[in-house]
């Protein structure tokens, strides 16, 4: 996926300064152009390159560092410092606690995974220990009833839903009290996502909020829209007073490294990401340890 190659890419320039008998200003210079590429080339914006660029310049003074100092020491956790500040959205995400009825609602654009992404979260907190359940409050599109359904049967998770019943209001309710009597504590809300037009989406966003009291709304995206990513960020950030972000489809698109710093760029947190299209593709994003992966 792009983002190792985009691991590599930085990682090969840190080691090159390894070649290097003297690490100066010249090596320090031909290492930053070459990550500023990388990243242009993972799609980061042009904006966020330059301030990387700038703030690692701005660490690293090879001058006034005392004599025997590891200098490739030096930029290398410089680099590490600047890419983990520009995901880094510098506010923690809700998490949910074991015990309490924890309501999740999803929201997204059609298409951008949000109804697999939902089977993801659900699985992901069930192997944590959490008794999940699956609600699906989408009555426009005719086949996500039976979608969600055959995703929560093949991971045992109990659903609950509607063939008949057209407001998505009405089933979100009963479904998060049917399941808040069942001592459910993960009540996953999965949303109709027909709407283009992200003022309608997040119309019908705040009337199942306002039903069903969610303690976190997640905003499903997919992630190979790429630096697109930050104007529907931007968007949901402002829509709704509480929420992370999934980005989805971060195998194999030539646009993730861009999703995800676009995303980071509207200091949104960004919680997961979606690897593929099956349920155990899914994978928890947190930066440091994100970062000190895809620098080798
Ligand atoms: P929704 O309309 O937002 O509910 O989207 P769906 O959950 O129906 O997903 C739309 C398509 O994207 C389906 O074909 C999914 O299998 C696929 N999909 C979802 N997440 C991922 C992902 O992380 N990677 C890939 N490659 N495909 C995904």
């Amino acid at each position: 996926m792009v983002l190792a190659q985009l691991g590599g890419s930085i990682a090969r320039a840190l080691a090159r300064m390894k070649d290097a008998t003297v690490v100066d200003d010249k090596v320090l210079a031909d290492c930053l152009n070459e990550i500023s590429r990388a990243l242009l080339q993972a799609d980061v914006r042009f904006e966020t390159v330059r301030d990387v660029k700038a703030g690692i310049k701005s660490t690293v003074n090879l001058d006034a560092l005392a004599a025997g100092t590891d200098k490739r020491r030096v930029i290398h956790t410089a680099v590490a410092g600047e890419l983990c500040r520009m995901l880094d959205p510098g506010k923690p995400a809700f998490t949910p606690s074991k015990g309490k009825p924890n309501v999740v609602m999803f929201v997204g654009l059609q298409g951008s995974g949000k109804t697999t992404t939902c089977t993801k979260y659900a699985d992901y907190y069930r192997w944590k220990g959490f008794s999940p359940a699956l609600v699906c409050a989408d009555t426009f599109q005719a086949d996500a009833f039976d979608q969600l359904k055959q995703n929560a049967a093949k991971a045992k998770i109990p659903f609950y839903g509607s063939y008949i019943e057209s407001d998505p209001m009405k089933i979100a309710i009963e479904g998060v009290d049917k399941f808040r009597k069942e001592k459910c504590d993960l009540i996953i809300v999965d949303t109709s996502g027909r709407h283009k037009q992200e003022a309608a989406l997040f119309e019908q966003m705040l009337q199942v909020s306002e039903a069903t009291k969610p303690n976190l709304v997640i905003f499903v995206m997919d992630g190979s829209i790429g630096q697109a990513a930050f104007d529907q960020a931007q968007a949901f950030k402002q829509s709704a007073s509480i929420g992370s972000v999934i980005i989805t489809k971060m195998d194999g698109h030539a646009k993730g490294g861009g999703a995800l710093s676009a995303v980071a760029a509207t200091r949104s947190p960004v919680i997961f990401i979606g690897t593929g299209e099956h349920i155990p593709n899914f994978e928890v994003f947190d930066v440091k340890p994100f970062v000190s992966r895809l620098l080798g």
